[in-house]
C-alpha cells in the first residue's frame, strides 16, 4: 500500500477504523491475533541447556573435571562420581541464580518500555506500545517515541528525529497532505511516522499502518539490536581481582602441593588436594552471587517506586553527594488549585477544591458573580482556551488529562460558569503554539462567533510582561507604562512569596486573515492579569532533605518557577541551610563555568532556569569533585539526565526520550523516593561487601590450614572432596542470604562512599585476612587435639577438621552482617540467614552422619563430646576477634 500517496481520510478508510472511535477492543484483540503483537524479534538467546553447560566452562569447573577423568583413570571411582556429582550441584545452582538474575533484568526492561496513547471506543488510553495493530488511532507529543508505523492524520508544529532510520540528526517537520512524487525515501515520506522515532516538537495523531517487524525499523532490527552492557564498576573491579585471585591460588596450592611431596605424601593424592585447594581459593561464585545480590536488590528498589534502567547506578548511587531535584510534582504534590486572580490592581479569592467546577470567587469576603467583572471574565476565559488539558468526570469525580497547572485553569473558569466545552461554542482555536519549558509561555490563535481573531498567550509573568506593550488597566487598555509594570511585579512578588505559582494571561487583536507564525503572536501583548495556584509540598519530602543531608547528601532544587515562589516552598521544605543562597537563571546564565563552579556550593535553589541550564549546573557541581544525580522530565531535559552520574526521570510525567536518557525513573515522580533508591544503593553495595568478607575469609582459612599442616609435615587435615564440598556447597546459600541482608542502622549517617573506593577499602582486607587466619588456625588445633589424641584415627580428626571450618564460616558468616563487630546486630534479625546457616548446617550433619555418605566423603560419625571442641574452636575466630574490638572501644 502507498499509504503516503493516500489522504489521512482514504487511509483511515482503507483500515477500517475512524478516528472519533478508535478501534474497539474486540476488533483489535482479532487484529492482534492477525498480526501478532508489535515487538521487534529479538536476538537469538541462549537456550536453557546452553546457559546450563555455559556453568562449566569456568576455568576452575574445567580443571576439577580433568581430575575427575584423572582419578577415573586411576581407578578412584568413588572420588571421581563424588566430584562429578559436586560439580553438577554447582552448576544446577549456579543456573539457578543466573536465570534468576536474568528473569528480574528482563522484568525491568519490561516496566521501563514505553506507554502509547492509543485511542480505543471513543476514549484515549494508555497502553503498552506492543498492544498496538494497524487501524488503531494513536497520539504522541513532544518526547514520545512513536510506537508503530502510522500515517499521519493531525499534525501541530510537528517535528521526528528519525536519525535512527535515515541518518539524518535534523528533526524532520511533518505534515498530512498526500504526497504524489513515485517512490520517495524514507526521510521525504512526511505524511508518515515511524516506529521508534523520537517527537522533537509539538503533537500530532496518526492510524497506525505498521507494527513489529512489518515496519521500517524491524526491516533494520538486525542492525540496531542495541547490546547495553549491563556490567557495574564493581563486577568489573570483582573480574580483575578474580584473576589476580587465580595466579595467587595457583600459587599457593603448588606451594602446598610440593611442600606436601616433599614431606613424603602420596602423588595422587597431593594431586587431588591440589586441585581442591585452587578450587577452594578460587571465589569462582563471587561474580554469580554479585550479580543475584544486584537483580534481587533492584528487585527491591521496584517495590519502592524506583526502577533502575541501567545496572550500574545502583552503585552510582551509594555515591551520590547531591541529588539536583525539580520542583513541580516531585518536591511538590502537582496538585495545582487557583486560589487567587489578579486584575488592574484589584485581587480575587478562588475557593473549591481540586479539579471539581464547585467553589466560588470572593473580594474582601465578599461572593462575587465573575460576570460582573469584565477582566476576571476574560482572565478565565483566556485561561481556558490556551489551554491543551482536559477535565472529565467520572463516577462523580473530576479528573484532569493533560498538565496540572492547565487543569487549575480549566477548573477556575468552571468554577466562573465558564467550562470549556462551553467556550467552545463561541471560540474556535485555529492554531496552536504547545508550551516549552525554554519559552515558558504557551499561544493560541482564536477566532470569536463574531470572526474577530486573537492571539492568547499564557505563560511565566515576568516573560509576558517583557513581551506585551499594554494592559488592561482601570477599565481601559493603556501602555505599558513604569507604573503599571511596577504594580504588576509587586503584585507577582506579594503572590510568589505566599508560595504561590503565577501564570499571567495576555492577548492581542489579529486581522480576519493570514497565518502568523509563533514568533509574531507571542509579541507586542495586551497584559490582562495573574491566575495564582498553589501546589502544596509532599508531606514526606521535608524529611527525606533531612535524611539525606545527615547521609551526607546536598539536596538542590532546580525549577523553572518564579525565584520567590521557589524560595517559599524551599522553606516550608527547610531546604536552603544557614549561609546557602537562591541563584536565577539570569544570574546562571551570565556566570562562566568556572565562576559557577566556585558558587554551586553555596547555591540551593535555582530558579526561574530553563532546561540548558541543568547541564551547566551539573558540570559545574561535576567539577568539584561531586557525584551528581539529576532529575528531569521534557526533552529538553535528556542532555543534562544523560551527564549526571545518575540521570533520573519522571514514570508519570516523564517523556519517553527523558526516561531513556535516565538510569533510574520514580514511579511516583516523588524526591523520597530518590532518598529510598540511595539508601538501597548504599545497602546492595554493604551486602556485597559483606559477602566478599565472608567468602574470601573462608577460602583463606581452609588454603592455611592446609598450608600449615604441610609445613608442620602433618597428614591432610581436610580431604580433598571435603573442601569441595564446603566450597561449592554448605558456602553459597549463607554468602546468598547475606545479599539479602538489611541496611544497619547506621547506613544513612555514613558519607556518601568514594566512587573510586576499592573492593578492600575501610580495613575490608584486614579482616578477610585476619578472621581467615584464626578459621585456619582454629581448625588445625581442633585437628591436632584431636589427631594427638588418636593418632591412628585420622579420619575422625579430619571429620572434626571438617566440622570446625564449616562451624566457624558459619559463625563467621554473622559477624560479617556489621562494619563494626557482631554484638551490633541482633544475629536473628536477617532470616534468610538462619535459613541458609541451618540449612548449610544440615548439609553439613548428612554427609557426617548419612552411612552410605561416609565412604565417599571420609567421614566418621563425630561423638557429642567432641562437638564441645569443635563449637568451641569454631566461635574462637569470631568472638576473640569481635571481643577484642570492643575491649578496644570500651
Ligand atoms: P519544575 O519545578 O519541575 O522545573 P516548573 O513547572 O516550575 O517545573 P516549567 O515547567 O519550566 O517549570 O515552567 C516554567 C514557568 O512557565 C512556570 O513557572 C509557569 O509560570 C510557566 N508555565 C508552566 N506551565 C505552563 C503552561 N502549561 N502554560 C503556560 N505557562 C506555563
Amino acid at each position: 500500500m502507498k499509504w503516503h500517496e493516500m489522504g489521512a481520510e482514504e487511509a483511515i478508510e482503507a483500515l477500517h477504523s475512524n478516528d472519533r472511535e478508535g478501534l474497539g477492543q474486540e476488533e483489535a484483540r482479532k487484529r492482534k491475533s492477525r498480526y501478532g503483537t508489535n515487538e521487534l524479534k529479538e536476538a537469538e538467546k541462549p537456550s536453557a541447556i546452553l546457559l546450563f553447560l555455559a556453568q562449566f566452562k569456568d576455568f576452575m569447573v574445567v580443571v576439577l573435571l580433568g581430575a575427575t577423568l584423572i582419578s577415573g583413570l586411576l581407578g578412584e571411582y568413588i572420588d571421581a562420581i563424588a566430584i562429578i556429582a559436586i560439580v553438577l550441584l554447582n552448576g544446577i545452582l549456579g543456573y539457578y541464580q543466573e536465570r534468576r538474575a536474568e528473569k528480574s533484568l528482563e522484568a525491568l526492561k519490561e516496566l521501563s518500555a514505553p506507554q502509547v496513547a492509543v485511542l480505543r471506543e471513543g476514549e484515549w488510553r494508555k497502553c503498552p506500545s506492543k498492544e498496538l495493530v494497524p487501524g488503531d488511532v494513536v497520539k504522541f507529543a513532544a518526547g514520545d517515541r512513536i510506537g508503530a508505523d502510522v500515517r499521519l492524520l493531525s499534525a501541530r508544529g510537528l517535528e521526528i528525529e528519525e536519525s535512527a532510520l535515515t541518518g539524518e540528526s535534523v528533526p524532520a517537520v511533518k505534515s498530512v497532505e498526500p504526497l504524489y512524487s513515485g517512490n520517495p525515501g524514507l526521510g521525504d515520506l512526511v505524511n508518515l511516522a515511524f516506529m521508534g522515532t523520537l517527537v522533537t516538537r509539538g503533537s500530532g495523531t496518526g492510524v497506525v499502518i505498521g507494527t513489529g517487524m512489518g515496519t521500517a525499523m524491524g526491516k533494520i532490527a538486525d542492525l540496531i539490536q542495541n547490546a547495553e552492557t549491563m556490567i557495574t564498576p564493581l563486577q568489573r573491579r570483582l573480574e580483575q581481582l578474580g584473576k589476580i585471585l587465580i595466579i595467587v591460588a595457583l600459587l599457593l596450592t603448588v606451594l602446598v602441593v610440593g611442600i606436601g611431596v616433599l614431606q613424603g605424601h602420596e602423588m595422587y593424592e597431593m594431586f587431588l588436594a591440589g586441585v581442591s585447594l585452587a578450587v577452594a581459593a578460587i571465589p569462582e561464585g563471587l561474580p554469580a552471587i554479585v550479580t543475584v545480590a544486584l537483580s534481587l536488590g533492584v528487585q527491591r528498589m521496584i517495590k519502592q517506586n524506583s526502577i533502575v534502567r541501567k545496572l550500574p547506578a545502583v552503585e552510582t548511587l551509594g555515591c551520590a553527594s547531591v541529588i539536583c531535584s525539580d520542583k513541580t510534582g516531585t518536591m511538590t504534590q502537582n496538585k495545582m488549585t487557583v486560589v487567587k486572580i489578579w486584575a488592574s490592581a484589584l485581587e480575587w479569592d478562588v475557593t473549591g477544591t481540586g479539579y471539581s467546577p464547585e467553589g466560588g470567587f470572593f473580594r474582601n469576603d465578599k461572593k462575587i458573580i465573575p460576570a460582573e467583572n469584565k477582566y476576571l471574565q476574560q482572565i478565565l476565559t483566556f485561561g481556558a482556551l490556551c489551554n491543551s488539558a482536559r477535565l472529565f468526570e467520572k463516577e462523580g469525580v473530576y479528573a484532569l488529562d493533560g498538565d496540572p497547572t492547565e487543569g487549575a485553569l480549566l477548573a477556575a473558569a468552571a468554577k466562573g460558569g465558564l467550562p470549556k466545552d462551553k467556550l467552545l461554542h463561541n471560540f474556535r482555536i485555529l492554531e496552536e503554539f504547545p508550551f516549552d519549558s525554554s519559552r515558558k509561555m504557551m499561544s493560541v490563535i482564536v477566532e470569536d462567533s463574531s470572526g474577530k481573531r486573537y492571539a492568547v498567550v499564557k505563560g511565566a509573568p515576568d516573560v509576558l510582561i517583557g513581551q506585551s506593550k499594554a494592559a488592561l488597566w482601570e477599565q481601559k487598555q493603556q501602555i505599558l507604562s513604569p507604573f503599571i509594570r511596577n504594580s504588576i511585579t509587586q503584585a507577582v512578588h506579594s503572590l510568589a512569596s505566599q508560595a504561590l505559582r503565577t501564570i499571567a494571561i495576555a492577548f492581542k487583536p489579529l486581522p480576519s486573515q493570514g497565518g502568523i507564525t509563533q514568533f509574531e503572536a507571542e509579541r507586542d501583548l495586551i497584559f490582562i492579569g495573574l491566575q495564582a495556584m498553589i501546589d502544596p509540598p509532599r508531606p514526606e519530602v521535608k524529611k527525606a532533605i533531612r535524611e539525606c543531608r545527615q547521609a551526607g547528601i546536598k539536596t538542590v532544587m532546580i525549577t523553572g518557577d518564579h525565584v520567590i515562589t521557589a524560595k517559599a516552598i524551599a522553606k516550608q521544605l527547610d531546604l536552603i541551610p544557614a549561609g546557602g543562597r537562591v541563584m536565577d537563571g539570569q544570574e546562571l546564565s551570565t556566570l562562566s563555568e568556572e565562576e559557577l563552579k566556585d558558587a554551586a556550593d553555596d547555591v540551593y535553589v535555582f530558579a526561574r532556569v530553563s532546561p540548558e541550564h541543568k547541564l551547566k549546573i551539573v558540570k559545574a557541581l561535576q567539577s568539584k569533585g561531586h557525584i551528581v544525580a539529576m532529575t528531569g522530565d521534557g526533552v529538553n531535559d535528556a542532555p543534562a539526565i544523560k551527564a549526571a552520574d545518575i540521570g533520573i526521570s519522571m514514570g508519570i510525567t516523564g517523556t519517553d526520550v527523558a526516561k531513556e536518557a535516565s538510569a533510574l525513573i520514580l514511579v511516583d515522580d516523588n524526591f523520597a523516593t530518590i532518598k529510598s533508591a540511595i539508601r538501597e544503593g548504599r545497602n546492595i553495595y554493604e551486602n556485597i561487601r559483606k559477602f566478599i568478607r565472608y567468602l574470601l575469609a573462608s577460602n583463606v582459612g581452609e588454603i592455611l590450614v592446609m598450608l600449615f599442616a604441610m609445613i608442620m609435615g602433618l597428614p591432610l587435615p581436610l580431604v580433598p572432596i571435603q573442601i569441595l564440598w564446603v566450597n561449592l556447597v554448605t558456602d553459597g546459600l549463607p554468602a546468598m542470604a547475606l545479599g539479602l541482608d538489611k541496611p544497619e542502622d547506621d547506613l544513612m549517617n555514613r558519607k556518601p562512599r568514594h566512587p573510586n573506593e576499592g573492593v578492600f577499602a575501610r580495613g575490608l582486607a584486614w579482616k578477610v585476612l585476619s578472621r581467615g587466619f584464626l578459621i585456619g588456625a582454629a581448625t588445625l588445633i581442633a585437628f591436632l587435639v584431636v589427631y594427638n589424641r588418636e593418632p591412628e584415627q585420622l579420619a575422625y580428626a579430619q571429620t572434626i577438621a571438617f566440622a570446625t571450618l564449616v562451624m566457624a564460616q558459619l559463625i563467621h558468616v554473622f559477624d560479617c552482617r556489621s562494619e563494626r563487630s557482631i554484638f551490633e546486630r541482633n544475629p536473628f534479625g536477617n532470616p534468610y540467614l538462619i535459613g541458609a546457616v541451618a540449612s548449610s548446617i544440615v548439609l553439613m550433619a548428612v554427609v557426617i552422619y548419612y552411612p552410605p555418605l561416609q565412604p565417599i566423603f571420609h567421614t566418621v560419625a563425630i561423638e557429642l563430646r567432641d562437638w564441645l571442641l569443635v563449637l568451641g574452636m569454631a566461635s574462637i575466630p569470631t568472638f576473640l576477634l569481635a571481643g577484642s574490638l570492643l575491649t578496644r572501644k570500651s
